[in-house]
């Protein structure tokens, strides 16, 4: 099945960042071809989707976020991290339903689709994991994933749970999930320092290397959080998970936002990567990472939206306006220009989830993740630098088109699998009954 996307500015991202009107050719679940104008009688093509005066870009890749958190949002405002995790994410977290759980991975999954996301690394709550994942395998998302740990007593408030019995869910979960299709991947998902034992800490670490599957952990998100790893361990963030052998390529540390020099040369040198989560950083009030300082150190880094209740939207698109705009009071106006933030979402997200042979940028031979985006609104139609209209002009809701694995996903702005109305619906019955819970 061959579909052809006619007549679009392509921002290709490829090795010489080439943008131009041009043709894209999708056969099955890759790129097949790319030219200024491709013949669809001689490929015999079987749809064609005009992208006259739009973007066509690589699909976007969240590298941090929590579908599982998305009902809650608007319900944990202006808190710093500790108190907003401790009175009201691990609560309404713990008390999800199967209802519930699934409902808020469908509604994000649906807000995500729709705004251009095709690829996340996400962390589910201590429960009910396997809700989560067959959603994720109804939605047709790119996803990287799993249970999140959390084994430290009195310091993970009611989702606790005994080492043994966490190692082992997270240890059928993989079996029975990872690459179980094309799109879905299992990640080790320990929350962070503050919530896990060493003990889980070394197994997740060992189950890391036996099944070759990626890690996932916030740390040194903010100073507080820091101080207690420090008072608890004598080590700082991420110099404990370094001692802990945990630093490695698949090792994904979200946030890093307060970094020492020593810290981040430990992780340059394990290749370990980076999620930068602007909205999340600000509206908690944990600081601005460096960001500019640690990707020209060389550090790999990703964007992405973290949880709908520290953000409030799923929007990638805002996150690299914010990503670029932040840097700027710190480094001066050339910081992180819009091309910089647009690979963070991009390329930039396949190097974190060692993807870049695959995704990340329209070549030929890639795999067909592909969003159009209009170009008609009075707020970017005038603008032709394409990255500049992307990353400051455009949002998530100009998206037009999505294309996940060669499928059809959104078209003209909807949905094919989920009917919106109904999801809406279902999330609004199920955040009422967290909501009487807590
Ligand atoms: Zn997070």
């Amino acid at each position: 099945m061959k579909t052809l996307i006619q007549g679009g500015t392509l921002v290709t991202m490829d090795s010489e960042r080439r943008t131009f009107r041009g043709d894209l050719l999708i056969d099955g679940r890759y790129i097949k071809k790319i030219a200024k104008k491709i013949d669809p009688i001689k490929e015999n093509v079987k749809k064609i989707i005009s992208a006259e005066n739009k973007f066509v870009i690589p699909g976007l890749i969240q590298a941090h976020t929590h579908l599982v958190q998305t009902l809650f949002r608007g319900y944990a405002d202006d808190l710093p991290l500790l108190e907003w995790l401790k009175k009201k994410i691990w609560p309404m977290e713990f008390h999800h339903n199967k209802k519930s759980i699934r409902a808020s991975a469908k509604i994000s999954l649906l807000e995500m689709q729709l705004l251009g996301t095709t690829s996340i690394l996400d962390m589910a709550t201590v429960h009910l994991t396997n809700e989560v994942l067959e959603e994720v395998e109804h939605s047709n998302m790119r996803y990287w994933g799993g249970k999140c740990l959390m084994d430290y007593p009195n310091s993970s408030g009611p989702l606790y749970e005994p080492t043994g019995e966490a190692l082992k869910e997270t240890e059928e979960l993989i079996t029975e999930w990872h690459q179980k299709t094309d799109l879905i991947n299992y990640a080790i998902c320990p929350r962070f320092a503050v919530a896990c034992t060493d003990e889980l800490l070394r197994a997740s670490s060992d189950l890391q290397k036996q099944y070759n599957v990626f890690l996932h952990t916030h740390a040194s998100e903010s100073l507080e959080e820091i101080e207690v790893v420090r008072k608890r361990t004598g080590f700082g963030n991420i110099d404990y998970l370094d001692h802990l052998g945990l630093l490695n390529s698949k090792s994904v540390i979200i946030h890093g936002v307060h970094m020492t020099d020593d810290e981040l040369m430990k992780m340059i040198a394990n290749q370990t990567p980076l999620v930068h989560c602007p909205s999340s950083n600000l509206k908690l009030a944990s600081g601005v990472a460096p960001i500019e300082m640690y990707l020209e150190k060389g550090l790999k880094v990703g964007l992405g939206a973290d949880g709908a209740p520290c953000n409030n939207t799923m929007d990638p698109f805002m996150e690299m306006r914010l990503a670029a705009l932040i840097q700027k009071p710190l480094f001066g106006p050339e910081a992180l220009p819009a091309e910089k933030a647009f690979e963070m979402a991009t390329l930039g997200g396949a190097k974190v989830l060692c993807e870049e042979d695959r995704l990340g940028s329209l070549e030929e031979g890639k795999l067909a993740d592909i969003v159009t985006v209009d170009r008609e609104h009075p707020s970017v139609a005038t603008v032709e630098n394409p990255y500049s209209a992307l990353v400051y002009s455009c949002s998530g809701r100009d998206v037009n088109d999505v294309f996940i694995n060669g499928k059809l996903i959104v078209r003209n702005k909807k949905h094919k699998l989920y009917d919106r109305d109904e999801v809406i619906a279902e999330s609004k019955k199920q955040l009422k009954r967290v909501l009487s819970k807590i």
